[in-house]
């Protein structure tokens, strides 16, 4: 297994202000478009399955075997970060990490701060046996993942500064005004906390909810400490405009890999987009 470690990966994207992308896995081709896009831009990536996606990709070992089995049968040389999105148990995170995962969420930001550290706490002191890194959440994401829907609640300085410092993360996703899925309207982030959480916990940042969100708002998060850009929305939204577009216009064609490759290739586009404006292109040597 030759997954690479994020949190050194975040560390040095920190210091020198770009970011590591992260992609959401929805199946292998998915998975190959996120891996050879990394891979032409010669960008370190993050290969994300949501704890409520791993079912559907086949459990934890499958996601893990076919990623590794990927990254060989493609030469993929760049780092490949294998990571759970939003782990929402302790028990779902050990699973993650003993089938190889070189990187877990455990997302406990609906808990009270004092539950969040508690169960953070017991993640990270299993990780640390394994060199697995931990990300954890403070406030509410907008929008909707995971079967919660809610509205944005930002995090708190102070209860940041204390998952930190107690539970021994890696990263931190403090929510400031993002949403999961859709934005309608103008996303509005805050900037103004963002700095103050940065520099008080001196911990790379983690933007969960970036699809949507316009170029120089990017840009400013990613000066202000984001060294971790979360993109699934605008993945999604490329593959399914391309498939509904190849669906009308080959009205006969049934074989998956004639209505399917364009769709691919649209969101292998798309990572390679995002891989530029993070900033993380040829950073992999
Ligand atoms: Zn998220």
């Amino acid at each position: 297994m030759a997954f690479a470690f994020m949190k050194e990966l975040l560390v040095e994207a920190k210091r020198n202000h770009y970011a590591i992308g992260q992609f959401n896995i929805n199946g292998l081709q998915w998975t190959k478009a996120i891996l050879l896009a990394a891979e032409e831009e010669r960008s370190p990536v993050i290969a994300a399955a949501s704890e409520r996606m791993i079912d559907y990709l086949g459990g934890y070992r499958t996601v893990v075997s076919f990623v590794d089995s990927l990254v060989n049968e493609l030469n993929i040389n760049v780092p490949v970060v294998l990571h759970l999105d939003h782990g929402r148990s302790v028990q779902s995170c050990f699973k993650a990490i003993d089938a190889g995962f070189s990187s877990v969420m455990i997302d406990g930001s609906h808990l009270s701060i004092e539950e969040n550290i508690a169960m953070t706490k017991e993640v990270s002191d299993y990780a640390v046996k394994f060199g697995v890194s931990v990300e954890a959440e403070v406030g509410t994401v907008g929008g909707t993942e995971d079967g919660v829907t809610g509205g944005v609640s930002y995090a708190n300085v102070d209860e940041c500064e204390r998952l930190v410092t107690e539970a021994n993360i890696d990263a931190l996703a403090a929510a400031l005004g993002s949403v999961h899925g859709r934005y309608y309207g103008e996303p509005k982030l805050g900037f103004k906390e963002m700095e103050q959480i940065s520099k008080v916990t001196d911990i790379p940042l983690v933007l969960h909810g970036a699809s949507g969100i316009p170029s120089h708002d990017l840009e400013r998060a990613i000066q202000l400490g984001h060294a971790k850009v979360n993109i699934n929305t605008e993945c999604m939204i490329a593959w399914s405009d391309q498939l509904r577009k190849q669906l009308i216009e080959q009205p006969d064609a049934f074989e998956p890999a004639i209505l399917l490759t364009p769709a691919i290739h649209a969101v292998q586009e798309a990572v390679q987009q995002k891989l530029k404006e993070f900033g993380s292109t040829h950073k992999a040597n």
